[in-house]
């Protein structure tokens, strides 16, 4: 063991006692072991599936501290830990496989069949420490902001969902919804493209925020989407990528997609879904294909998390423009009333612990 730090032993978290009942607390410093390092914590995002975790949900036990997009720096380092580690910046992979189901053994993680979770299944990243196995950390260069690395799950996940979509130069890209997840898909679809990124919705906030980053945009209360695609691609979207989970969402991917294009569904559903025949009749007849994106790969063949670093570092993605609040652990519930009011604008609200 070996640490920059004098480790104490209660730290201040955020933790859910119950479903709605988040509670500032003191709580224990998690014990470092062989193999971890202890992350001083620096930056923490609310993501939107903490909403439904903290007041609707829960967690899967309690008491159970919040957070799976954080970022921190390397404080100290367990027994077998290489050194060098101590004081570099780091991003953690939240995800905690079994290694032993089949899933596992592809290295295909995000299907594992019990795997534990920070901040969901195990204490996460609302507190100002939070020990990991080596092998979660993804580590960032000291140019990168704490905040804007915090965002390197979503990030993750967003390019994972740009390479299923497998956006090429040149390829018009369309992107349903946009929230976090919906304007970091298009950024990675930009940096991809080179060309052409429209993005549609219906909150006039966010589509004037996408345009101020850049993005072509279609307001969906004004504008049929496919008429809105071939306004901005003089032809439908080659690759359509949906962040909404909705039915009128779904169906108009299809409607936008040219023939042999590609659609990729992110959007978490609200409900059921349902589809017209003759939507149905143009996936076939335009031979679209369609394929789900889940969370993001993070193995020796492809790793999602590292690719998205290396955006940050060359600033080829900046963050910057995603966090639109920023808070202390102690105004936590300022921090969750921005992000439930529907009157607020906010893409990513931010804890930042320490100075
Ligand atoms: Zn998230
Ligand atoms: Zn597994």
């Amino acid at each position: 063991m070996k640490s920059l730090i004098d480790i104490p032993k209660k730290m201040k978290a955020l933790v859910l006692e119950g479903v709605g009942d988040l509670r500032l607390e003191e709580v224990d410093v998690p014990e470092l072991k062989e193999g971890t390092v202890l992350v001083k914590l620096r930056a923490c995002g609310i993501c939107s599936s903490d909403i439904p975790r903290v007041f609707v949900t829960g967690t899967y036990h309690f008491p159970t501290i919040p957070g799976h997009e954080f970022s921190g720096e390397i404080a100290a380092v367990g027994d077998g830990v290489d050194e060098s580690l101590l004081g570099r910046r780091t991003c953690v992979f939240p995800m905690l496989p079994c290694r032993k189901c089949k899933a596992c053994q592809k290295e295909e993680w995000a299907q594992c069949s019990s795997y534990s979770y920070f901040g969901s299944r195990q204490d996460g990243g609302m507190a100002e420490y939070l020990v990991a196995p080596v092998w979660n950390l993804v580590p960032f260069a000291d140019s990168v902001p704490f905040e804007h690395a915090a965002l390197c799950e979503p990030s993750a996940v967003s390019l994972h969902a740009v390479k299923l979509g497998k956006v090429a130069e040149g390829d018009n890209v369309l992107v349903i919804g946009t929230g976090a997840i919906g304007l970091l898909i298009a950024s990675f679809a930009k940096a991809r493209s080179g060309k052409n990124v429209a993005v549609a919705g219906r909150s006039a906030d966010k589509l004037a925020y996408a345009s101020k980053l850049g993005f072509e945009t279609i307001d969906t209360s004004k504008e049929d989407i496919a008429e809105g695609a071939k306004r901005i691609f003089g032809d439908c979207a080659d690759v359509t990528i949906e962040a909404v989970g909705s039915n009128e969402a779904i169906n108009n991917a299809v409607k936008a997609t040219a023939a042999l294009g590609r659609i990729v569904l992110v959007g978490n559903p609200y409900g059921d879904l349902t589809m017209d025949k003759n939507t149905y009749w143009s996936i076939l007849r335009k031979q679209i294909n369609i394929t789900g994106s889940w969370n993001s790969s993070f193995n020796s063949r492809i790793n999602d998390w590292k690719e998205a670093v290396s955006e940050f570092e060359s600033g080829r993605i900046d963050l910057g423009g995603l966090v639109t609040q920023t808070y202390t652990l102690e105004e936590y519930e300022k921090a969750f009333a921005d992000v439930r009011d529907k009157n607020t604008f906010t893409l990513r609200v931010v804890f930042k612990m320490g100075d």
